[in-house]
């Protein structure tokens, strides 16, 4: 069986170099005559797979000094408890929705604090980012909250809003790595591994020093308290090992590519290449409104549920996986993350261009 192009949300393809280098070093790591998998948490050779990682991170993203990086477990949806949590004084916060993750996020950080919802997109079942040059953001936020690319919508913020002072958080979960990004103008970042950065299991966040601290709410459990892991430097109890090793290497992947602008240049060329399909076929209809569309989550439709199956099944066929839909968007979305190589969307337009060839009419 040889290799798919899977445009699957997450988890994702992975480029097919670091899989290949951790399968040369699955049963010997270097020279501690085991894998990985079996090293302690506490030796000296994983302490440098951990370093490697944060450092090779820390060089790609240009992350000031004054911000830690943690590796985390609970994926992206436990930061949605974590961050009201470490972040509450005045106990109220400012929700921008924008999809089913940050509605998630809002709904559970309202558990703990006040939530206001100063902007939606759920109107038009998200396929938009409401203007963020009208927003009402009172003086007394802990924090303003984004989604900055919406997965299941395949859209992203164009911009980042203005927070008047306020402490931007980000979930970039699906967008994390895929372009540069100024992490000076947030205070908190956060992403779940498996959509551009390793395999499941790993949460990576990016907290500015002055955010860590220990005045947070007594029912705060330890492990959520991002002081106790910056503290210990992610060791505080036994952290996904192997899955901080992988990230590592598609770290290392993404510096010898290029970084994160030769990341961003390929990226727009392939969502340009797709999108470009898109507005000009008879057939297939992008869902996103076009000023906010994803550079990483195409997602259209035929307008016909039986058609879109029917397409979704020639995709398979044609060694094309996990193009179908969030079941709130319907259709089709196509993940075109760092690893998938641009010949992995010429080949999704060809299929797209010859199943309209045989369907329109
Ligand atoms: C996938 C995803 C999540 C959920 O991630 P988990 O690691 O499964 O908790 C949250 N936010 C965004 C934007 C996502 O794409």
């Amino acid at each position: 069986m040889a290799r798919v192009f899977n445009f699957g949300p997450g988890p994702a393809c992975l480029p097919l170099e670091v899989l290949e280098e951790v399968k040369r070093e699955l049963p010997e790591y270097l020279d501690t005559g085991m894998s990985v998998m079996e090293l302690s948490h506490r030796s000296r050779d994983f302490d440098k797979i951990l370093h490697a990682s944060s450092d090779s991170l820390r060089r790609l993203m240009n992350i000031p000094e004054g911000y830690r990086i943690l590796f985390l477990q609970g994926g992206a949806s436990l930061q949605f408890s974590a961050v009201p949590m470490n972040l509450m004084k005045n106990g109220v916060a400012d929700y921008i929705v924008t999809g089913y993750w940050a509605k998630k996020a809002a709904l559970e950080a309202a558990r703990y604090i006040r939530v206001n919802v100063i902007a939606s997109s759920e109107d038009k079942n998200f396929s938009y980012i409401p203007n963020l040059s009208t927003l009402n953001i009172s003086s007394d936020v802990d924090y303003v909250y984004i989604c900055q690319n919406n997965t299941i919508y395949g859209t992203r913020f164009p911009f980042l809003p203005d927070t008047r002072g306020k402490v931007l958080v980000s979930d970039v979960s699906s967008m994390f790595l895929s372009e540069p990004m100024d992490v000076s103008r947030y205070g908190v970042i956060f992403a779940g591994a498996q959509k551009n950065a390793g395999p499941a299991g790993v949460v990576i966040l990016i907290v500015r020093g002055d955010l860590i601290s220990d005045d947070v709410p007594s029912f705060t459990p330890t492990l959520l308290k991002w002081k106790t892991q910056a503290d210990s430097d992610s060791l505080y109890n036994t952290p996904n090992c192997f899955g901080i090793y992988v990230c590592g290497k598609v770290f290392n992947w993404i510096e010898k590519m290029g970084g994160l602008k030769e990341m961003k240049e390929r990226n727009e060329k392939k969502a340009q290449f797709l999108y470009d399909y898109l507005d000009h076929s008879h057939l297939f209809k992008g869902t996103a409104d076009k000023d906010s569309r994803s550079l990483m989550n195409v997602t259209f439709v035929t307008g016909d549920e039986a058609l879109d199956k029917e397409f979704i099944a020639f995709c398979d066929a044609n060694g094309l996986k996990n193009l179908k839909g969030h079941r709130t968007v319907g259709g089709m979305r196509a993940s075109i993350y760092n690893a998938m190589p641009y010949e992995g969307v010429e080949k999704l337009v060809l299929v797209m261009e010859s199943f309209e060839r045989a369907h329109h009419l």
